[in-house]
């Protein structure tokens, strides 16, 4: 009797606590984000530096075949990409990108910025300073922060099972090293190497298609038969034909 009426003391106490944090959660002002915090909401004419943020985060969800524009300007193609973010998260999938869509992408990111699956040195595994490339070293880091929230999205689609990343940005020296070929994305800091396991590499090709690269290559395609590379260059190049892709 004792043992019970304890053990319901207890879950009264869990019960008022689960309460009130929630409490504070709804009736705060926006929530502060280690990396970025919108400071109202945002929909279709907005424009500005919050809204290039967003697209940066939501560029993953494009739609079939398709690649978002990340130009500051909240138009339909953002809100479509709006839409199927929050319909992938159980969100009400309107478009808008309020406190609840906001409060998905805070938890959805680390401190510095990148989505919470995937990291900067995983990206770049040949040269910490992202110098050397194609490219100045800050533009090689954001392109590589782009991929990454559109393999965070990728990740999702695929059922939140891990996606290995085998190669990244590379400079030019570690380009040669490794055989890129010599006007590769790599350099640029926009291609990403995927490798098999625990998705196949047909399964990660096919499904990539949705999330916003331009590029993508896999099993049939001379020398990718060991992984599946992906990128953001300027040019539309699928081919995977052992995936029939
Ligand atoms: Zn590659």
């Amino acid at each position: 009797m004792l043992r019970r009426t304890a053990r319901v003391l207890l879950g009264l106490v869990m019960t008022i606590t689960f309460a009130l944090g929630g409490a504070v959660l709804t009736a705060g002002t926006a929530q502060a984000d280690g990396c970025y915090t919108w400071t109202r909401t945002l929909k279709a004419g907005a424009t500005g530096n919050d809204v290039t943020q967003l697209q940066i985060r939501v560029a993953g969800y494009p739609g079939y075949n398709s690649v978002l524009a990340i130009d500051g300007s909240y138009g339909p193609a953002t809100t479509a990409a709006v839409k199927r973010f929050q319909a992938a998260y159980g969100l009400a999938a309107d478009g808008v990108a309020g406190p609840a869509t906001q409060a998905k992408l805070y938890a959805l990111q680390d401190n510095d910025c990148t989505p919470i699956h995937f990291t900067y040195p995983e990206l770049n595994t040949c040269n910490s300073t992202w110098a050397g490339g194609k490219v100045a070293a800050g533009t090689a880091k954001a392109n590589a922060l782009s991929s990454m929230w559109k393999l965070e999205a990728l990740r999702h689609a695929l059922g939140d099972r891990s996606i290995r990343v085998t190669s990244g940005f590379r400079s030019a020296s570690c380009n040669a090293a490794v055989g890129g070929a010599s006007n590769s994305r790599h350099m640029y800091g926009d291609a990403v190497d995927l490798g098999a396991s625990p998705h196949s590499l047909c399964t990660l090709a096919k499904q990539a298609r949705y999330h916003g690269f331009r590029g993508i290559l896999g099993p049939g395609y001379v020398g990718h038969n060991d992984h599946v590379h992906v990128n953001q260059g300027p040019s539309r190049f699928w081919s995977a034909p052992s995936c029939g892709i």
